[in-house]
């Protein structure tokens, strides 16, 4: 056993890995960057009221799964359980209210949930996230969902669904939470233990309880969509209408909910295949009360969070190819001590040309040329006494496998013109 291990919910994400999480980083950029949104980038900690506020005091997030403690200088932080609130506060403490609407944006890195760990599930994980700040029209949702769906479908991923329901807004939420909380007082015996407390504090999260006991309540129970008001029924009607004008297909899902007020009308997922039961790779939905909650001006605001762990689990469950990452061009092995020093003037002259090199760190020529094949290197150079004498090398192809001496002044130059 080492003597130290990786905390509980936390990964180590080794070399092998990267070229997956590269390709996905690359192509989130890109295609949030195609679609006019900016990149902005907020502290990994925030003061844990901020979170309080802008996530709900009374969600599961908030409650139980917070990294949150006193820093030496006595303030309450906490590490980001999720984006969007640290995003908003930029946006109002930065002025960006005075931007031209709408307000476009995104970020990727790291979230830090308590949860309980298991595939899919982390403590420390990673999510990209967009915002779309200052448009009302459903349109902004539609935006927002094909951002996501274009990045998931860019990468190649099959069997993606799109789930959307709406929990409607302060003027039509009210009632249709009374009726729901009636539908449980009348089954109290029923509920898990969880529900009877979620009716009190926050009652929609009783809708995606996953107890057994409770699916038949659930099933039961009243629905939202059939209590939306009009204006919160005409958005839904429109989204949808966009959706099938597009042929994205998507379900209703009359059980995804965000139990807040400030969140409003459309909630929606991905889902993708392969990956089991944590089958979402990216859950959003629309904030209106959320910037004027946390002292900016009224903004109607859409956004999502998308697992980056369970995309990469995705490409590899869906045996998606992603690029290899670049490595040194050229890969420089030479024998004995006396020509070290001329291996080394060599390498710097070929990244000075511009060309990706790396050396080899001593050892026999045999162990030096299995690291060059290792390497991935296209050229090998080996830098011998003989060769020095003369002022030449040898110049490797590890794709042919063909040989040949090459001026030493000259190296950069020939191996240009080897590449063609
Ligand atoms: P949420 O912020 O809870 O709506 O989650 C958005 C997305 O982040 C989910 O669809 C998952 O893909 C991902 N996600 C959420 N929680 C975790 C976690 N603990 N570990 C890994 N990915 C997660």
């Amino acid at each position: 056993m080492p003597k130290y291990a990786r905390l509980k919910g936390t990964q180590d994400i080794l070399p092998v890995e990267q070229p997956y999480w590269e390709h996905l980083r690359m192509r989130v950029a890109e295609i949030a960057r195609a679609y006019g949104f900016e990149r902005i980038d907020t502290p990994i900690f925030e003061l844990t009221e901020l979170f309080n506020r802008g996530v709900g005091d009374a969600t599961d997030i908030v409650e139980k799964e917070m990294y949150a403690f006193k820093d030496r200088g006595g303030n309450e932080i906490a590490l980001r359980p999720e984006f969007t609130a640290g995003v908003m506060r930029a946006y109002i403490e930065n002025g960006m209210q005075v931007l031209p609407k709408p307000v476009k944006l995104y970020s990727i890195g790291p979230i830090f949930r308590h949860e309980q760990p298991q595939a899919g599930r982390y403590r420390q994980f990673h999510q990209f996230n967009a915002e779309i700040l200052g448009v009302q029209d459903p349109l902004a949702d539609l935006e927002i969902m094909l951002l996501a769906w274009d990045i998931y479908d860019s990468l190649g991923f099959q069997s993606l669904a799109f789930q959307v329901h709406s929990t409607g807004c302060p003027i039509c939420r009210p009632q249709y939470v009374s009726l729901l909380a009636e539908h449980y007082r009348a089954h109290a015996d029923a509920i898990c233990d969880d529900c009877k407390r979620r009716v009190a504090v926050n009652p929609l999260r009783v809708l995606d309880c996953k107890q057994p006991q409770c699916q038949p309540i659930i099933a039961g129970a009243p629905k939202m969509l059939e209590h939306l008001c009009g204006e919160c029924a005409a958005h839904f009607t429109k989204l949808r209408g966009y959706l099938e004008h597009l042929g994205k297909p998507h379900t209703i899902n009359p059980r995804l909910v965000r139990g807040l007020d400030y969140y409003t009308k459309t909630v929606f997922e991905v889902w993708a295949e392969g990956i089991g039961a944590q089958a979402a790779v990216c859950g959003g939905g629309r904030y209106d009360g959320l910037i004027e909650l946390l002292g900016g001006h009224p903004t109607p605001g859409v956004g999502f969070a998308a697992g980056m762990e369970r995309a990469v689990m995705v490409m590899q469950a869906q045996h998606i190819a992603v690029p290899p990452l670049p490595a040194p061009l050229v890969f420089i092995a030479f024998l004995g001590d006396a020509t070290a020093r001329h291996a080394a003037q060599l390498l710097r002259a070929l990244r000075q040309a511009g060309l990706g090199a790396q050396i080899a760190m001593g050892g026999s020529l045999r162990s030096q040329l299995r690291q060059a094949d290792k390497s991935a290197a296209r050229f090998t150079l080996i830098v011998g006494e003989d060769e020095i004498a003369q002022d030449v090398v040898t110049l490797r192809d590890m794709a042919t496998g063909e040989q040949e001496t090459a001026p030493l002044n000259g190296v950069a130059q020939t191996i240009v013109e080897r590449l063609g």
